[in-house]
């Protein structure tokens, strides 16, 4: 590493201390301020303000009795047992906020938020009565360095708090960086995540059931890669897909 890198990285490593920091700090000022957006909230137990929580498209899949959209999507490709979004993504609502501040706005409680409420509504369903243990997706080492942690880890730590269904980060790595995903077609994508993850065998703990928890599904080829890397090795294994928000 060349000193003009490591100065680099030095100062990068201090920026997003003091990201964070302001973050804390203004926790301290402002006990009482919405996930999203940051404003004042008027009662402390209140996580997200009425403007934030009106602006929510929730897919409300807890109720549906047929098919979602979610598990269409797997259809003809992968053997999901169950699957679950909370909310619909699209741009301009407070789901998109939402995704970016979990993932580069170093916003865990919400991401413990919004994972504490999936855990409530998985608990609605039948579905997921016999899940053993989540599975959140997990990034690359290098992106969780970078990052600090993992949105997803998250998400699923906030499920177990509210269902009790116990996490287990281990199981799944990945093995290969791959590149940013956002400008890649499904084809693309799909070649793109190849060989990214591996399955860390002595986890397996005699699971029946298991869900892989990710923040939001598109295409889904990522699910799917990491579906097909398990039942590779345990095709009698049932997995089921939580995640925080599908692409409406
Ligand atoms: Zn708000």
């Amino acid at each position: 590493m060349s000193q003009h890198t490591k100065t680099l990285s030095v100062y990068r490593n201090w920026q997003k201390k003091l990201v964070e920091w302001k973050a804390d700090l203004s926790h301290l000022i402002y006990p009482n301020t919405c996930l999203i957006c940051s404003a004042e909230t008027s009662n402390k137990n209140i996580q997200i303000c009425h403007l934030c929580e009106n602006d929510l498209h929730y897919t409300q899949f807890e109720k549906f009795q047929d098919a979602s959209k979610l598990d269409k999507l797997f259809w003809g490709r992968i053997k999901v047992e169950a699957t679950y979004s909370l909310l619909y993504f699209e741009k301009e609502i407070s789901t998109q906020q939402i995704l970016h501040g979990i993932k580069y706005q170093n916003k865990k409680n919400l991401a413990l938020e919004m994972g504490r409420r999936i855990g409530v509504n998985i608990l609605k369903t039948a579905r997921f009565k016999e899940v053993d243990c989540l599975i959140p997706i997990p990034l690359h080492a290098k992106k969780a360095y970078q990052r600090g942690y993992n949105q997803s880890q998250l998400l699923a730590e906030g499920i177990t708090q509210t269902s009790n269904i116990p996490c287990n980060e281990k199981l799944l790595k990945r093995i290969k960086h791959s590149e940013s995903q956002t400008k890649k077609g499904r084809f693309k994508r799909w070649e793109n995540v190849q060989n990214t993850f591996t399955l860390d065998l002595t986890q397996l703990n005699n699971y029946q059931h298991i869900a892989l928890v990710d923040d939001v599904v598109t295409t889904g080829s990522t699910l799917e890669v990491c579906v097909r890397e398990i039942q590779t090795h345990y095709p009698e294994l049932k997995i089921s897909i939580i995640t925080l928000a599908i692409a409406k």
